[in-house]
């Protein structure tokens, strides 16, 4: 595709891949597992097995390192398979910075698996930079961990900053960038090496593929570690997923816009609510990251929030008991509203308060919405 166009424009056309043999504007799905080799032994087509990667999958990354502004994309089975892939690829023994407030999975994965693994993580308030710079130990951190805004507080990390304390040492700054996508925030032209996404949520946007990404700010060291990890573990993401990930792409900026408006919109209307205590939002002016959010993300503020309901825990999970129309479900950034009782899946040792509800607001009508929250949360 023409290069310099706008992130919609190589999103809509996912690139601008077509299928040479018929015309076909959507190119075709690439199901072999192994291909012919050339007479005299070579593989010049570029493929030789379907485990280091697969068409479909060249095809995502091509899009993705474009929106990203990153020179190499690697598309995996999970975003847990990417995340830690970045960790693994690092030279060990690693100590590694991450923030308290993160995906509960990837904070286990550091806090019980990684240390085994010779990867050490020191946790950190990462919305204070002078935390993570007192946490960084010159010639042993080899990686900054940061994730923006960061479930389920929605906690605002300065990407730019982060980059500076993690570059002064040698470091290199990966940001979990699953949230803002990368319609409404490029950590790579903020400064960061790698980025992460779990494609399960935005990227592919209807609830029906589990699938991650990194992508490199270059072609370096880090990034043929990873590709490498990859093509001997077989984290490669499947053709099929593949597909139905490259189609997602294509209506990412709408649904990521529209998503945002409405996530405002049901912040704006809750944060006056006598059923609520507080609604966690980086779009309003009341949330403590609010300032650095509005510099770093450009549209929006995303399509997630927190609320946290007057009564306690009883109250916020009989609130979501109650809901109609929201999906009392995990997981984020799909076309329906879903509606969680977050401290329920992450257990005791998370940070999230037990009467907190995270709400990944979908594409539904945002009155609709609000509602529906507005009788659960009459009828609790
Ligand atoms: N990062 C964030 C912000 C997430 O919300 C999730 C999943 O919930 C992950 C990473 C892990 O992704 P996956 O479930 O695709 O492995």
């Amino acid at each position: 595709m023409t290069k310099n166009l706008a992130p919609e424009t190589v999103a809509a056309q996912a690139g601008g891949a077509i299928d040479e043999v018929t015309g076909g504007i959507v190119p075709p799905l690439h199901v072999t597992t192994t291909f012919l080799r050339d007479p005299d032994n070579q593989y010049r087509k570029g493929y030789s097995y379907g485990r280091p990667d697969n068409a479909t999958v060249r095809q995502v990354e091509a899009v993705l390192a474009e929106l990203e502004g990153g020179a190499a994309g690697v598309v995996m089975g999970s975003g847990m398979s990417a995340a830690t892939s970045a960790f693994l690829a690092l030279e060990r023994p690693a100590h590694v910075v991450a923030p308290r407030v993160m995906y509960w999975g990837l904070r286990q994965w550091l806090q019980e698996d990684a240390p085994s693994l010779g990867i050490e993580a020191t946790f950190v308030d990462a919305a204070d930079p002078d935390a993570i710079r007192a946490a960084m130990r010159p010639g042993h951190t080899q990686l900054v961990w940061i994730e923006t805004p960061a479930n389920p507080l929605w906690t605002i990390t300065d990407v730019e900053e982060a980059a500076r304390i993690a570059h002064a040492v040698g470091a290199v700054l990966a940001v979990d960038a699953t949230v803002p996508t990368p319609v409404l925030m490029n950590p790579i032209a903020l400064g960061a090496d790698v980025v992460m996404h779990s494609a399960t949520k935005y990227l592919n946007g209807h609830s029906d593929v589990v699938a991650g990404a990194l992508v490199f700010r270059a072609r370096d060291t880090h990034c043929e570690r990873a590709v490498r990890l990859r093509a001997m573990l077989g984290t490669v993401l499947g053709p099929f997923e593949a597909a139905l990930l490259l189609r997602g792409l294509r209506t990412l900026n709408v649904r990521v816009r529209h998503q945002s408006t409405s996530a405002l919109t049901l912040a704006r209307h809750f944060a006056q609510h006598p059923g609520i205590e507080a609604v966690l939002y980086p779009g309003l002016a009341t949330h403590p990251g609010h300032v650095v959010a509005a510099r770093q993300m450009r549209g929006g503020f995303g399509g997630m929030l927190s609320v946290r309901v007057a009564g306690g825990e009883a109250a916020a999970i009989a609130t979501a008991a109650n809901v109609k129309l929201w999906k009392r479900a995990t997981s984020l950034g799909g076309v329906e509203s879903l509606i969680e009782h977050r401290a329920s899946i992450e257990g005791p040792s998370s940070p999230c308060p037990s009467n907190l509800l995270r709400l990944s607001v979908g594409l539904e009508a945002a009155a609709d919405l609000i509602g529906d929250l507005e009788q659960a949360l009459g009828a609790r």
